[in-house]
């Protein structure tokens, strides 16, 4: 193990191990057969603060081979993320940026989905993102974008370039940066005195309340929770204002983030707290419980995929999501068990899934001929594939889901 690796990246206090996943290559990583012998794996292995009570990867794998410039997701592909970051947008733009000449960042941009609602309102707008590819595509719809990892640096260069924000806003970004107190520190360079961060990110609760493991992999290096959040904010002058849950990617917490007595503390702070020690966010034996519960998850996805297997059933994944690489690779499920997983992305059609090495189908083949069962690596779309799917179900086609527990629908 690296130096380091067992020590909080918040406070610095030694973590506890909570749940031991074992080798799991980069949840990114599709790859061609050429590749097989050099793929990269790390120790997935997710440890819980018992100072400051942060979730969060111990070992942390290279950036470097993360996002690199064939970073292969794009956010613009849910029709339902989309009315997601339009809301979040509309949401900014009424209630923080109603001011002459606003200004408002975007720390991991993607392709704009979410900054395009500024652009287009005329507001003036930057976005931050550090793969080359992704960031093209929205500077391709004209949307102001450098091609960098945000830090207090970055934060010093944009004051001076364009002043300070009103608002910074992060979608799903803050929980994949390791070094975090930097990321905050720029935070406070780059706010105006009323100004605020608002971010969310897959909410610690929701993973321990639907036992949803496959949130756990290498992009995610932190797994918030009110309570570790607000202590990362306050060793910076910051502090959260107020929460409200999301119900994406399979349960979010978007936070609104203001200097220090900037701006009043609404009651939903409080309330989200006291939830979260009802819920044993602070004892380490509730992550035991996590354990245990991720355990019996596993095995009883793998002994219903090996009896459909017996009984000489057809089972197709359903998307080739990030998420997926942490299931098929913790449960042991190869191409004997899935035949293929069907993808409507077309940078990975073709390659084979991370560590499993599940081949990626194009979704005409899903269609084509359809399997007895679908296995919905994208439960948090559950409701969107489902009622999109009827032809599949008219064929006599299930799904297996695996969050909350798992069950086969339809
Ligand atoms: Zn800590």
């Amino acid at each position: 193990m690296k130096n380091g690796d067992n020590y909080c990246r918040v406070c610095n206090a030694e973590l506890k191990l909570a749940v031991p996943f074992g080798k799991m290559p980069i949840a990114n990583g599709y790859l061609t057969k050429d590749d097989f012998d050099k793929e990269y794996f790390f120790e997935l292995q997710l440890g819980f603060c018992p100072n400051c009570y942060m979730v969060q990867l111990m070992t942390q794998p290279d950036r470097e081979k993360m996002f690199h410039e064939n970073y292969a997701f794009f956010s613009s592909t849910s029709a339902r993320m989309a009315a997601h970051f339009k809301e979040f947008a509309d949401l900014v733009i009424k209630g923080y940026l109603q001011s002459a000449n606003s200004f408002v960042v975007e720390i991991g941009s993607n392709d704009g989905i979410m900054l395009q609602h500024f652009a287009n309102s005329g507001i003036r707008h930057l976005g931050i993102e550090p793969s080359a590819n992704v960031a093209q595509v929205a500077i391709d719809k004209g949307i102001r974008t450098i091609t960098r990892f945000f830090d207090e640096q970055l934060a010093g260069e944009i004051v001076e370039e364009y002043g300070q924000a009103n608002a910074f806003l992060g979608a799903n970004v803050m929980c994949h940066i390791p070094y975090l107190h930097s990321v905050v520190a720029g935070v406070n360079i780059l706010l105006k005195p009323e100004g605020v961060l608002i971010f969310e990110d897959p909410y610690l609760g929701d993973i321990l309340e639907k036992t949803s493991y496959d949130q756990i992999y290498d992009e995610h290096a932190f797994y918030f929770s009110v309570t570790s959040t607000s202590y990362l904010f306050e060793q910076h002058g910051l502090e959260v204002v107020d929460v409200q849950p999301q119900n994406v990617h399979g349960g979010s917490m978007r936070y609104v983030i203001a200097h220090q007595g900037a701006r009043p503390v609404s009651i939903a702070v409080v309330a989200q707290r006291a939830k979260e020690d009802a819920l044993g966010l602070r004892n380490a034996e509730t992550f035991e419980g996590l354990r245990k519960n991720i355990e019996h998850s596993r095995d009883a996805l793998l002994n219903l995929l090996r009896n459909l297997k017996q009984n000489g059933k057809r089972v197709v994944g359903y998307a080739a999501t990030s998420k997926s690489t942490t299931v098929t690779n913790y449960c042991g499920i190869t191409s004997d068990l899935v035949e293929f997983i069907s993808d409507t992305t077309p940078i990975k059609q073709g390659k084979y899934s991370p560590g499993a090495h599940i081949p990626i189908r194009p979704y005409a083949e899903f269609q084509a001929r359809y399997p007895d069962y679908a296995l919905l690596f994208g439960w948090n779309h559950a409701e969107e594939i489902i009622a999109k799917e009827q032809q599949f179900k008219a064929a006599g086609g299930k799904w297996i889901v695996y969050v909350p527990k798992v069950q086969v629908v339809g």
